[in-house]
């Protein structure tokens, strides 16, 4: 059931619109303006339905903090008033109101017009996340990325936790497209997403096609120890597919991977530390591919023991 949430300080037409609309939505109702912004920041509400004039912060007012947050932008907000003149109507929708109800109501153009919100709401939000998924391999794309990595990074910072960056890409790809075509291709780039997806579950919080035959997973909280098998799992297992690769390069289609932790201090730029992420995928590639190459912590390089690598100091910043 769709959550409407709504903002009156007369409790007789707060009681009347809940009861135009209980059969079909979970009603919360806020006497105040303030109580409503605290409402609409710790639960989902489909619909707002406010009413203009409140004592203390009135309809206008919560219609506009409403309108600045991230969060509470996108839901549609129906101003219930009487104030019927067109200037208050005009500004009402020139703050972001979706619609405008005068009073008295009727209880059918009330139902009529919550249901038509509500659906349009329901609408964009599943088109909104349909942008953000990978039409190939069914993950998170860039854009979802982008976003979750931003906001992610922030709440490392905040909480002062280790933050995982991690790249993975596909080895000799180019050679794989060249010798079997690009359609088989794509089928080794969606098995590869699919069994990084389910093997990251476990360890990391965010896998997204990074673009091409690239892939960047996010996690907070594990220190580097705890991550680093995780992905050399993660490697073994995409080798261990054994989707046949062009025998020149390689037997089977393998991926590189290199990362970096971190306990982001204020002020650390995300950039710096993904490019860092970018070039332990690098030195993966260069010292061989199907390996894992992570800076931990306190910047020391970890590798695999099979692959012998060097363990070495570059530079603290912890
Ligand atoms: P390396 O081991 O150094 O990563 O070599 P590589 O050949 O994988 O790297 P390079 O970046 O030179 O080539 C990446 C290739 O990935 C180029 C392109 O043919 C292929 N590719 C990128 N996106 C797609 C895609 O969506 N589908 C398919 N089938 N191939 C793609
Ligand atoms: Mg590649
Ligand atoms: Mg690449």
């Amino acid at each position: 059931m769709e959550k409407i949430l709504i903002v009156d300080d007369s409790i007789l037409q707060a009681a009347q619109l809940k009861a135009i609309l209980e059969d079909e939505y979970d009603i919360t109702i806020a006497q105040t303006a303030e109580d409503g912004l605290g409402l609409v920041n710790s639960e989902d509400f489909s619909l707002i339905l406010l009413d203009v004039v409140m004592p203390g912060m009135d309809g206008f007012t919560l219609l506009k903090k409403l309108q600045e947050e991230i969060i509470t932008q996108s839901i549609p907000v129906i101003l219930i008033t009487s104030l019927v003149d067109v200037a208050h109507e005009q500004r009402g929708l020139v703050l972001g109101a979706v619609d405008y109800i005068a009073k008295p109501f009727s209880p059918m153009i009330v139902k009529a017009r919550v249901n038509t919100h509500i659906k349009l709401y329901h609408y964009r939000r599943q088109a909104e996340q349909q942008s953000m998924i990978d039409q190939l391999t069914g993950i998170a794309n860039r854009r979802r990325y982008e976003q979750y990595s931003a906001e992610k990074w922030n709440e490392a910072i905040r909480l002062h936790v280790p933050f995982s960056i991690c790249m993975f890409d596909i080895d000799r790809f180019k050679v794989y497209n060249d010798t079997f075509g690009h359609p088989a291709g794509d089928k080794v780039i969606s098995a590869v997403a699919q069994t990084a997806a389910s093997y990251l579950k476990r360890s990391m919080d965010f896998l997204a096609r990074y673009g091409g035959e690239e892939f960047v997973a996010l996690t907070m909280g594990d220190p580097s120890e705890k991550i680093f098998p995780h992905l050399v799992k993660i490697r073994q297992e995409i080798e261990n597919l054994r989707i046949p690769h062009d025998p020149s390069v390689s037997q089977w289609v393998t991926v590189s991977i290199g990362g970096v932790t971190v306990i982001p201090k204020m002020g650390d730029a995300y950039d710096f530390y993904l490019k860092i992420a970018d070039t332990m995928l690098y030195d993966a590639k260069k010292q061989g591919r199907n390996r894992v190459i992570w800076a931990d912590e306190r910047m020391r390089l970890m590798g695999e023991p099979s692959h012998a690598l060097s363990v070495h100091e570059t530079g603290g910043n912890a």
